[in-house]
Parts: C-alpha cells; structure tokens; sequence
C-alpha cells in the first residue's frame, strides 16, 4: 500500500501539468499537497505553498470574474476550468488554464480539491496578438468603408451634375444605371430604363447593327467607341442627333465589365455648323459675282489707259488690280471651302509634268519674293496623273505659309522625292515653328495658332484646303515641327491609284 502511495507521488512529480490538492475539510482550504511542476510553474517552494490558500497566486490582480466561478464551483462542489492570470514569486503574469475536481468521500461531502495547472501564457499571447490585428483589420475596414462610401458619394455627384446623359451597362447589355440628365433629355422614367436592355430602350433607337458591333466587338478588346453618331426619331423628343462615346469601366480592379456609355445631344450644335456653312457657302458666292465684273472692269481700265494719265494713276490701277486678285483668292478659298463641305469639290485628273508644275510654281512665287530665297531640289515624276491646278495650289500655300510665318530667316527649301512608288514633296522653313499640340489642328478649317493671330494675316483655311486635295489624290500631308526650330511640311502622293479611292 505503502509502495502504491510512493508510486503515485512519483508519477505526480514527473507531470508537466502543475498539481495540487486542497483540503476542504479544513478552514479556508489550504494547499496540502503539491508536485514539482506546480513548483516550477509557480517559482515557489513547497514550504511557501503547503498550508496556503490557492488565491496567493493572485497578488493584487482580485478582480478577474474567473475568481467567481472558481469560488462558486468549490462552495457548490463542482467541478469547473478557468484561464486565470497568476503571478509567479517574481512577479512575473503567467496565464493559467486551471481544472479544478473535487474529491467527496462515501456520503458525496467534499473532502479535497485537485488542482490541475497548465501554463498557457504563450498559447494566450497568441491568442491576444491575434485579436489585437483582428481589431486593426476591422477598424482598417470601417476607415476603408467609409472612404468608399464618401468616394462613392462623391463620384455620383459628379455623374448627377454633368450635363450628359450616362448609361452604365452590365456586360450583357443590361442598363445598370442612368443619370438625371439621361432622363431629362430622353424624358423616361428610371423604371422605364433600368433593368432594360440597351436595344429595347424606347423605340429601339439604340438597336442599331453598326453600335451593336462596335460594342459587343470592339469595346471587350478595350478600345474605346468614340464619336459614334445616331439620328433617331426618338420617343417623347423627336428627331434628334446624339452623340455616343463608350468605354469599359474599372474602378480599383472592380466594376471591370461594366460599360459607360456618354450621350451628348448634338442636334443644335449640327445645325448651327450648317447654317454656317450655309452662310458662308452663299456670302462666297454673292460676293464673287460682283468681285468678278470688277476685275473685268480694272482689265478693262488697264487696256483702255491713255498715253498721257500720271503716273501716281497708273500706279493706283495697278495696285487696284493686285488688290482685287487679292480679294479674288480669299473668295476662292473660302468657295473652297464651302465646296469641300458639301462634297462638291471637282478633280480633272490628267497626265502631267509634276516636277516642271512644281518648279514653276516655286520660280512663280520666287518672283514675287523679294525677303526670301526658295531652293528647289531632287526629282518625282515627269508623269503623274491628276488634279495639276489642285496640286500647284497646295505647292502655292505650303510655299507662302512658309514664306509668311519664317520672316526672320531668308530662305526656304523645296525638295522632290520619289520614296516606293510615292512622290515626296517637303517644303522646309526656318521660321517660328508650331507646337506638337497644334499639328494636329492646323488642319482643321479656320484654326489658327492663338498667338500668331494678329501678326500675320489669314484665315486658317489654306492648310484644310490642301489636307483634302491631298487626301482626294490619295495621299498624305503632314508636319514636323518644334517651336522656335522651323517646320517641314511634307506630303505624298501615289504613283498608282486603286480606282475605288476618292
Ligand atoms: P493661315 O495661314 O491663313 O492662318 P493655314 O491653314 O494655311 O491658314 O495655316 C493654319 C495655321 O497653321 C496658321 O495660322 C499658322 O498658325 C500655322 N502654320 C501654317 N504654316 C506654318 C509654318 N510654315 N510655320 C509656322 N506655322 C504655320
């Protein structure tokens, strides 16, 4: 028996889990019996434990709710587990996780208690760094969270405010969502519209094959659908000419297949674009018939002078005349224009001499110009095939804009190319050179660069004039320039013609 007791009190000490027993017949119920890992766990000695109650452990820190349940599962006699912090002799937290069992002799009183400790502070440790990121992340996520949702507040009162019309798609066509303006314009309701596919949209303005195309085709392969125009009797408004630009929308890698699309009302603008062109279509006109009984009469003038006028006449009706072939080319640049514009423009394409065409064009301007030199250089056909008139007036304006915007500098060079089977002509200046931003533009009919406005004079149609003869002869026409560095302005022209081209 004896041998049985020391066996078990052997086994007891070689545990790693700190074990006690208390005794609950006596008051107060003391320690009575302690192993060696509890020593350990503790960094006590069995004479500072033996006889003292279990809660010296705690030193000061009384108020843990674990103390509770402790004392109410040993007034009750019950069994029970808490995590508690103890203290070690140096004072040092560790977290205890603690089985506590009572022992009860034949007739169920509670005689003894066993204690069963397992130090737990780095499982705690754990546990507790973990809740503290768990707390970060949250409040990292409501921060987050709201600063979407201000976003979100933000960009939709962008998207209110605009003055377009916004439809966003899902990416099976589906409206999303539209905004005010969408509704004012078209004059529907949200319910009428979202939910919706784009094609059933009032009276099927949006079914229309080519949009079709470019959105289910083009849009996935993230180009965009720009100025795509409609004109559409449309339900409520009428007939009207929208403009439509389309592109894939991703915010922060979300809403990745969604479709913005952007409807501009341009029925207004189109048509004051036509009354001017109008306008300008009829002021040519009228004013060229009167301008041309006037030359006639200065040739007339001219060839019916008498022997003995003054001088100071002559030279007058001289002037004249130069001023009306002034006057005569504005008119034809702008009935140019206006030819353009309505697609009337002619070409009498013939076989012809174009380096002879362009070196006479050059000697022609050279005559008159007395501040600068035109070098002409090189070689591109003896025989090309089109619009000669056409060409030595796009030979003419290229020379005279280079003349005009260069007036420092003395010289201007020409020069003729054949490249593949293209002609190349470059007329380069040394003058004020243009902006990248502007090279575009220039093209454009009646853009000027802002700053040279009112030195020079012009209307901003020479160039618009010359990029569509070039392009009705199949070529192209271009400018290299940098401000300050001169510009080249180049164009090219194809020996051979496919017969379907313009
Ligand atoms: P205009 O000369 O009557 O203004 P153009 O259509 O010929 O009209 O030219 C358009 C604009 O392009 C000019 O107003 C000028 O700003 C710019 N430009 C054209 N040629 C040159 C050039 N050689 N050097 C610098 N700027 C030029």
């Amino acid at each position: 028996m004896k041998q049985d007791l020391s066996l078990l009190i052997q086994a007891l000490d070689s545990s790693i889990s700190g074990i006690i027993l208390t005794d609950n017949q006596q008051p107060d119920n003391p320690i009575i019996y302690c192993n060696r890992a509890f020593e350990h766990i503790t960094g006590y000695n069995r004479q500072e434990i033996i006889g003292h109650n279990c809660r010296f452990l705690q030193k000061e820190d009384r108020n843990q709710k674990e103390r509770q349940i402790l004392r109410k599962a040993v007034e009750e006699g019950n069994e029970c587990v808490v995590e508690i912090r103890n203290y070690q002799k140096n004072g040092t937290l560790f977290w205890n996780e603690l089985y506590m069992s009572p022992i009860k002799d034949e007739d169920g009183n509670v005689c003894y208690f066993i204690g069963v400790q397992n130090d737990i502070t780095r499982r705690k440790k754990a546990e507790q760094e973990l809740l503290h990121q768990q707390e970060i992340m949250e409040s990292q996520i409501r921060e987050r969270t709201k600063s979407l949702r201000e976003s979100e507040d933000y960009l939709s009162s962008i998207v209110q405010t605009v003055r377009e019309s916004l439809v966003v798609l899902n990416p099976d066509f589906k409206v999303l969502s539209v905004n005010d303006h969408f509704l004012k314009t078209f004059k529907v309701t949200k319910e009428e519209t979202e939910g919706k596919l784009l094609y059933e949209l009032g009276n099927g303005q949006w079914n229309i094959p080519k949009l079709k195309e470019l959105l289910e085709n083009i849009l996935p392969t993230n180009n965009p659908v720009e100025e795509f125009e409609v004109e559409h009797d449309f339900p409520h408004i009428g007939k009207k000419l929208m403009l439509l630009n389309a592109h894939r929308v991703e915010l922060e890698g979300q809403y990745k297949d969604r479709i913005l699309i952007a409807i501009e009302d341009i029925t207004d603008r189109r048509e004051i674009e036509r009354r001017k062109d109008d306008f300008l279509s009829i002021a040519s006109h009228e004013l060229k018939t009167p301008l041309t009984t006037i030359k006639g009469y200065v040739q007339m003038m001219q060839r019916l002078l008498p022997e003995n006028v003054s001088e100071k006449f002559k030279d007058i009706l001289k002037k004249t005349g130069l001023y009306v072939e002034r006057l005569n080319t504005l008119i034809a640049e702008l009935l140019d224009v206006s030819r353009i514009q309505t697609g009337n423009i002619e070409l009498h394409t013939e076989p012809f001499d174009f380096d002879k065409a362009v070196y006479e064009a050059v000697e022609n301007i050279q005559s008159a110009t007395k501040t600068h030199q035109i070098i002409i250089r090189g070689k591109g056909s003896n025989n090309y095939s089109g619009d000669e008139s056409h060409i030595v007036q796009v030979v003419n304006n290229l020379l005279s804009n280079a003349i005009k915007y260069s007036p420092e500098s003395g010289e201007v060079d020409v020069y003729l190319s054949r490249v593949s089977n293209f002609i190349k002509v470059s007329v380069k200046d040394s003058g004020m050179g243009i902006k990248v931003e502007d090279h575009k533009k220039i093209f454009d009919r009646f853009y000027r660069v802002g700053e040279i406005q009112q030195r020079f004079p012009g209307m901003g149609i020479g160039l618009y004039v010359c990029d569509q003869i070039i392009k009705n002869h199949g070529g192209t026409l271009w400018v290299e320039s940098e401000p300050g560095q001169g510009s080249t302005f180049s164009f090219t022209l194809p020996l051979e013609r496919n017969p379907n081209d313009k």
